[in-house]
């Protein structure tokens, strides 16, 4: 919930969980929902279901370093993360124009995890991307393409190539954003015009993911054989691995954490850890043919805070 994200500024892991209404499909096959909102803090396993709005859910942008959406497929992860990113940049605009005394720059990418193998999702070009690791920028992906952002329309532009692109995957390979991380980056610049140009200038650099993962199905649910099977291993692995860092990190921030067990959280490894803000919205669906999953999302909420 948005109060549940507000409140608790020493926290740097935010949990909240969102639960969509049925949709159509779901009424016309005469499905039911379970679960109902009672306040902020509370979900009950009953009747129909509430949804807080992506404003409310969403905090000031420059504090978090990445924001997850979580839950089984057709909870609502890309309705959600689809929001936040819009308002979140939304935001940092209208912050930009109260502070005309700095110079702010820009950058948007954007890439999609499957199968263990990272694509640019602003080029065309469908080449595994190769990470890097960088002493003092951590993990980075080489070659990964980096917009300057030029105002609002040019953000609306690159968000539907990156919806494009997971499209074009999706009719190709059955789905496959159900089976492929996506994580949308937004680094932010901002220079003193004052101190432009001179040597003391100084450069604060905020970088901000929205990441909307696999269906968390995924990482239950049994695979058979081939391609399916490395598929589900692969994205097991990535669901797997971020679950146990973050839960990690919700205890202590000492002792080993298992980043580079899997390339999500290889590359989102500085926007987790030290003293990065992290917010994960757990979306889960009403309807009673969805329960199993549901509890299983239920589950990792409670885990990770
Ligand atoms: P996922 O990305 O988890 O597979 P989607 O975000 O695609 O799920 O959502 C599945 C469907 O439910 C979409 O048609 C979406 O528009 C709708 N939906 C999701 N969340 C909400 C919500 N909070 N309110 C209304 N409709 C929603
Ligand atoms: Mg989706």
């Amino acid at each position: 919930s948005g109060e549940e994200f507000m409140s608790g500024n020493e926290e740097r892991i935010y949990v909240s969980v969102r639960l969509r209404p049925l949709n159509g499909k779901e009424i016309l096959r005469n499905d039911v929902s379970d679960w109902e909102c009672i306040n902020d803090k509370t979900i009950v396993y009953k009747n129909v279901g509430l949804s807080a709005s992506e404003r409310s859910m969403y905090p000031t942008a420059y504090t978090f370093a990445s924001v997850f959406a979580y839950g089984q497929t057709s909870s609502g992860k890309t309705y959600t993360m689809t929001g936040i990113t819009e308002y979140a940049i939304a935001d940092i605009y209208q912050y930009i124009q109260k502070h005309p005394e700095r110079e702010f720059v820009l950058k948007f990418s954007a890439m999609e995890i499957y199968n263990e193998s990272v694509r640019d999702l602003l080029s065309v070009d469908s080449t595994p991307l190769r990470l890097l690791d960088d002493p003092e920028r951590g993990t980075t992906v080489e070659k990964l393409t980096e917009e300057i952002l030029k105002d609002w329309n040019h953000v609306i532009h690159l968000l539907s190539i990156c919806e494009a692109q997971r499209q074009i995957g999706e009719t190709s390979l059955n789905e496959m954003s159900s089976r492929s991380h996506q994580i949308i980056r937004l680094t932010i610049e901002s220079s003193s015009r004052e101190f432009l140009g001179r040597d003391n200038a100084s450069t604060l650099a905020a970088t901000v993911n929205f990441v909307d993962l696999a269906g968390s199905e995924r990482a239950s649910q049994s695979l058979s054989a081939g391609t399916r099977l490395k598929e589900g291993c692969h994205i097991n692995r990535s669901l797997l691995t971020l679950g146990t860092v973050i839960r990690k990190l919700s205890k202590s921030r000492s002792g080993h954490i298992p980043y580079r067990d899997s390339k999500l959280t290889r590359i989102l490894q500085t926007s987790l850890g030290g003293n990065a803000k992290t917010a994960i919205i757990c979306t889960m669906s009403p309807a009673r043919s969805h329960v199993e999953q549901s509890r299983n999302t239920l589950l990792f909420a409670s885990c990770a805070k």
